[in-house]
């Protein structure tokens, strides 16, 4: 190591302190849950509400989950050694990715460890120099390395900005791509903005183009029987990648899932899933447990759907400035970077486990805080939080 080395990235954390930008990790010392204990200032603060997990069905700490991957060490071991074509398939991992498939309506899925990892490997192996891909601005950082790694001509559109994917389609087309596809998120994580899907696909048909989806912020809760976005528009698209790590559990896992021969190819091709270890089969049979669960009925989905109404129009009632939707992502807008720290400090003395964002995460002045709803929370921890945004809010002057 050389001390000019280690000089340099000092001063980059130095400046990233400068800039107010450093990001601290509170330390959680109870499972993942609608309440949670923290570790603060060296004391344990127990029951605090939390609002910023992508907890959505509430199953982080769901019982069926945890029995079902308790027993599943004495059935199929810890860990698999092996990526998945060596000797890192189990009959469980078939399962999980033909479960998958159905509930998507897909004829095929493939697992990752994450979905960064699908999203990581989906572009290269499908498209080459000859074709080109067209993606929303607000993707997620994910997709846009995946795009990165593939050799695809690349073409960007403002957000959710039709106008400007059907110029981007034109100019792709006139420039001769063979295949073009376009790639966006199913929801827009800081805002709780969902994709506009019907007029994304009917572009796409206009211009013989494929479209891909990533649902990570709506699989198992958006749509009915938490079929997605698709779904939730009654529209078909051509792929979607997802993840295991949100309303599916909140462990770990991501997967595509697709048309036969583009699965099949993928299991070919896909780096990171030739190059990467095979999910724990504890991951996957959770995972299939959670379907079972989104498969169940509605009663998850109906909780956390009658939680976000009353969160919304509760903090709607307080004064705060709401962005519209219809997403358990419901964003309180304060505007000013440095307000939106303070609420979130004041919140936490309340007993409210909130996050804060601000640029370069969200544009300049667009600071917020950004709530999440979660089917776990109860009415009761709903109005205790309330009154932490009110106490919390009048505090930082950002209601009357
Ligand atoms: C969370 C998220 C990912 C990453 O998922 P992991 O499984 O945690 O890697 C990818 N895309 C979007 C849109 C996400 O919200």
């Amino acid at each position: 190591m050389t001390a000019a080395f280690l000089t340099q990235i000092s001063e980059t954390l130095a400046s990233i302190e400068a800039e107010g930008m450093m990001k601290r990790e509170r330390l959680i010392t109870s499972p993942q849950g609608g309440r949670i204990t923290v570790e603060h200032a060296g004391q344990q603060r127990e029951n605090v509400v939390n609002l910023c997990a992508n907890n959505y069905l509430g199953l982080a700490d769901h019982p069926a989950l945890i029995a079902v991957a308790k027993d599943s060490y004495d059935a199929h071991g810890f860990g698999m050694a092996s990526v998945r074509f060596i000797c890192g398939t189990q009959d469980i991992h078939r399962q999980l990715e033909q479960r998958l498939a159905a509930f998507l309506g897909k004829e095929d899925s493939i697992l990752f460890a994450a979905c960064f990892d699908a999203n990581a490997a989906v572009f290269e192996p499908l498209l080459g120099p000859e074709d080109a891909i067209i993606s929303d601005a607000l993707n997620h950082a994910s997709i846009i390395d995946g795009i990165r790694l593939c050799k695809a001509r690349r073409y960007r559109y403002s957000n959710s900005d039709m106008d400007d994917l059907e110029a981007k389609l034109k100019e792709a087309r006139n420039s001769g791509a063979r295949h073009i596809m376009i790639a966006t998120d199913g929801v827009f994580s800081m805002d709780g903005y969902l994709a506009n899907l019907p007029d994304v696909t009917n572009l796409a048909q206009k211009y013989a183009a494929l479209v891909m989806v990533d649902d990570c912020h709506a699989t198992g809760f958006m749509g009915p029987q938490g079929r997605g976005m698709a779904a939730h528009y009654g529209v078909d698209v051509d792929i979607l990648t997802g993840t295991f790590g949100k309303a599916l559990g909140g462990a770990i896992g991501g997967y595509i899932a697709g048309p036969q021969a583009v699965i099949d190819l993928l299991r070919q091709r896909a780096r990171p899933y030739l190059f990467s270890n095979s999910l724990p089969p504890a991951m996957v049979i959770a995972a299939l447990a959670a379907l079972d669960l989104v498969e169940a009925g509605d009663d998850l989905r109906w909780q956390l759907f009658e939680n976000t109404k009353y969160w919304r129009d509760g903090l709607a009632s307080l004064g705060f400035d709401l962005l519209d939707g219809e997403h358990p992502i419901v964003p309180v807008m304060l505007g000013d970077a440095r307000l939106s720290q303070q609420m979130a400090t004041k919140l936490f003395d309340h007993g409210v486990y909130v996050a804060g964002f601000f640029f370069p995460v969200v544009p300049k002045g667009a600071a917020r805080i950004r709530t999440q709803m979660n089917a776990a929370l109860t009415k009761t921890d709903l109005d205790f939080a309330l009154d932490g945004f009110a106490k919390a809010g009048r505090a930082v002057g950002a209601i009357s």
